[in-house]
């Protein structure tokens, strides 16, 4: 107990200390203090204390050992102690920032210093929610000062510090507070650890594993689109001839049995099924002779105009209306004029079955990063979250004439342009694919 008494007894002293200072020389200053609610003069453990302007100079007798030069050397002491926290403050391996009640700065140690490039001196006293806060953080940052203010401590906290320079920092904070003898909250302490450049090496990290699965997925594709031209190669044409037959007989029949319709329904369906298979082979005929692009420069800007006035036809016979958001300028890019088309077209094509009563067929494009892209935009029916991982895979179709290898071919032709397509798709509102290639050196 007598520890924490001298210890307070010291605060107390430092204060009067402060107080003389600005007294005039002539007055004379008398101080009295009550500890446990008792006040008692002259003695060892009463802290009163008389001051008297001398010639000038001012005397001040210690109430331990009443020699005039009693409290200088106390403050001596105290100036020492401050000297030995600050330091330590400083060498500590964490932000350490003290505010007041409002918010102002009252300390700011060597860390914060490093941290924000400025020095104590440009912070002291100002407002740290004016000065280092970015602007969508304060009133967040508001709330877990005031709960502080009301006694809620300690507590953490993430949040962004603002450098000298304008670059953010990302910040976590531990917060207590100081409290007079009241227990109410006099200044607020944060502790903090800067996570700006472990939060970059992660965002490094989780950018070379997502590349990684990319190449991954994309030679995973590759494999079976290698599989697939094998197969087909071996047995389209031993299916296709039999079913050309089976179509051309049809055909026959359907005319001569005209007047019965129970005949006529089931020739009808046998020629149903024949042309869908035909359909399905022809398609992966154009998959077989998947050839290498021929990649010459060129503008894309000229392409999408042709998509355009292929596509507007079929649009307008849909009650589709087709916008175009095509930029006037872009940079020339490296594709095969044809192949990069029959995407487009697909692409659109898929985009106006999917908006079975009608609306709108968006053509944009522009550039992101160092690619240039194209999108096919469509207000239809979307895609549900369970079929978006199965886009593009053989024969994974939802139509009943579909054939499922549309997005197949599309999305080995742009592969094979090192280029990439993005879908964004929600059911009932509509779906976005949007074809990414490199710009040409
Ligand atoms: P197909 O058109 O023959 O069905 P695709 O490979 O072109 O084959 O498309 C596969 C499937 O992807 C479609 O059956 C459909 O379910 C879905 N799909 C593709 N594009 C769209 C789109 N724009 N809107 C909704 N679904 C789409
Ligand atoms: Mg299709």
């Amino acid at each position: 107990m007598q520890i924490l008494y001298q210890t307070k007894i010291m605060k107390e002293l430092s204060d009067i200390c402060q107080n003389i200072s600005v007294k005039t020389m002539e007055e004379e200053v008398s101080v009295k203090y009550k500890i446990k609610g008792e006040t008692k003069e002259n003695s060892k453990s009463c802290l009163t204390c008389d001051c008297h302007g001398v010639q000038g100079k001012l005397k001040v007798c210690c109430p331990f050992c009443n020699k005039p030069d009693g409290l200088s050397r106390i403050h001596k002491v105290l100036e020492g102690k401050c000297q030995l926290l600050a330091s330590v403050l400083d060498t500590v391996n964490a932000l350490v920032v003290v505010l007041d009640k409002e918010g102002k700065i009252i300390e700011f140690n060597k860390s914060c210093e490093k941290a924000t490039g400025y020095c104590f001196n440009e912070v002291k006293g100002r407002n740290i929610f004016d000065l280092l806060l970015v602007s969508e953080e304060v009133d967040s940052v508001k709330v877990a000062f005031n709960k502080i203010k009301n006694g809620y401590f300690p507590n953490e906290n993430e949040n962004y510090w603002l450098t000298k320079q304008g670059l953010k920092r990302r910040i976590t904070w531990s917060n207590t507070a100081l409290t007079d003898t009241q227990g109410k909250v006099q200044y607020i302490i944060a502790t903090g650890k800067d996570l700006t450049d472990q939060r970059a090496a992660e965002d490094e990290l989780q950018n070379a594993i997502h590349q990684y699965l990319r190449i991954k997925n994309s030679l995973k594709e590759s494999e079976k689109l290698a599989a697939i031209g094998l197969m087909s190669a071996g047995i389209t044409h031993e299916i296709k001839n039999p079913l050309t037959v089976i179509q051309g007989f049809a055909q026959l029949i359907k005319k001569n049995v005209e007047g019965e319709r129970v005949l006529q329904d089931y020739i009808t369906t046998i020629l149903e099924e024949t042309n869908q298979a035909i359909r399905i082979i022809n398609d992966f005929l154009k998959l077989a002779r998947f050839r290498e692009p021929v990649l010459t420069k060129q503008s894309v800007v000229k392409l999408m105009g042709e998509v355009r006035a292929s596509i507007e036809p079929q649009a307008l016979a849909n009650n589709i209306t087709l916008e175009y958001k095509g930029a006037d300028i872009l940079p020339e890019c490296m594709f095969d004029k044809q192949q990069l088309k029959q995407v487009l077209i697909n692409l659109c094509q898929n985009a106006i079955e999917a908006m079975t009563d009608g609306g709108i067929l968006t053509l944009s494009s522009g550039s992101h990063c160092n690619d240039t892209f194209i999108e096919i935009k469509d207000t239809g029916r979307g895609i549900p979250c369970e079929s978006l991982n199965k886009l593009g895979l053989p024969f994974f179709t939802t139509k009943e004439h579909g054939t499922g290898l549309g997005l197949n071919i599309c999305y080995a032709i742009i592969s094979a342009h090192n280029g990439r397509i993005e879908v964004d798709s929600r059911e009932g509102q509509g779906s976005s694919f949007r074809v990414y290639l490199p710009v040409s050196a």
